[in-house]
């Protein structure tokens, strides 16, 4: 499948949306804008893609509204140079996202069948990560810490510890939290052992599973 100038035009009618619904960051905005997000959905879905809501992608798991792609990604505060990892890379649309921005991003996800798929389509649109990984984003990815900036896009009922460890000082972890429903929350590292917590509405996202790779 091609980008034409009607999914174009698709994209500018999702953007001004996205502005009415508040999201502000010019920046985010533009890469939404940009990112064509119906190669990242199955083809029988793709027509829906610049509808604002979430769909089904493989393995049970779903392709994340893109309003909550652009709430995260501004809540991140990235800079060009920022070192972010992201955990649970799906159908790697929010991972695009993040690239527009900064190129050194660092992806996790736990289910194989859609590592693969997305591994795939990486390839085929030449996206390149810093790293896309198969594993289970609650143990981060050590070997890159620390991070400027980390993103959870799997509703978790805590924050990960490894997570908080592999923040660098001053960075920002958004993840969000909760059972049936999530609240978004921002953790800002103030020292090793230091956060500030801000809470940011209520989404729904599916879940963030431990110890079960497969
Ligand atoms: N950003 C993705 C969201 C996909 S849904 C997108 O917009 O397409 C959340 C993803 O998190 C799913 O792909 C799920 O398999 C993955 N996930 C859940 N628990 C995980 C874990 N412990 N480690 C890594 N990925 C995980």
């Amino acid at each position: 499948m091609r980008d034409t100038p009607k999914h174009q035009g698709q994209r500018n009618q999702l953007v001004e949306l996205l502005r009415k619904k508040g999201i502000k960051d010019e920046i985010v905005l533009t890469i939404l804008n940009q990112v064509p997000r119906h190669l990242f959905m199955d083809t029988a879905l793709a027509n829906f893609a610049y509808e604002d809501k979430a769909y089904p992608i493989a393995a049970d798991q779903t392709i994340s509204q893109p309003y909550t792609v652009a709430f995260q990604t501004e809540l991140l505060q990235l800079s060009s140079t920022d070192k972010v990892l992201e955990i649970g890379t799906g159908s790697g649309y929010q991972t695009a996202v993040l690239l527009g921005i900064t190129p050194f991003v660092y992806t996790i996800e736990r289910q194989q069948t859609l590592f693969k798929k997305t591994q795939l389509l990486f390839q085929k649109l030449g996206i390149r990560p810093k790293k896309h990984l198969f594993g289970d984003g609650y143990l981060g990815f050590e070997a890159a810490a620390p991070y400027d900036k980390i993103i959870v896009t799997a509703a978790a009922p805590e924050v990960p510890k490894a997570l908080l460890k592999q923040l660098k000082i001053g960075g920002k972890l958004i993840i969000p939290l909760g059972d049936k429903e999530q609240i978004m929350t921002r953790f800002t590292k103030t020292s090793e052992t230091a956060f500030d917590r801000e809470q940011f509405g209520h989404f729904r996202f599916v879940p963030m599973l431990e110890n079960k790779i497969k």
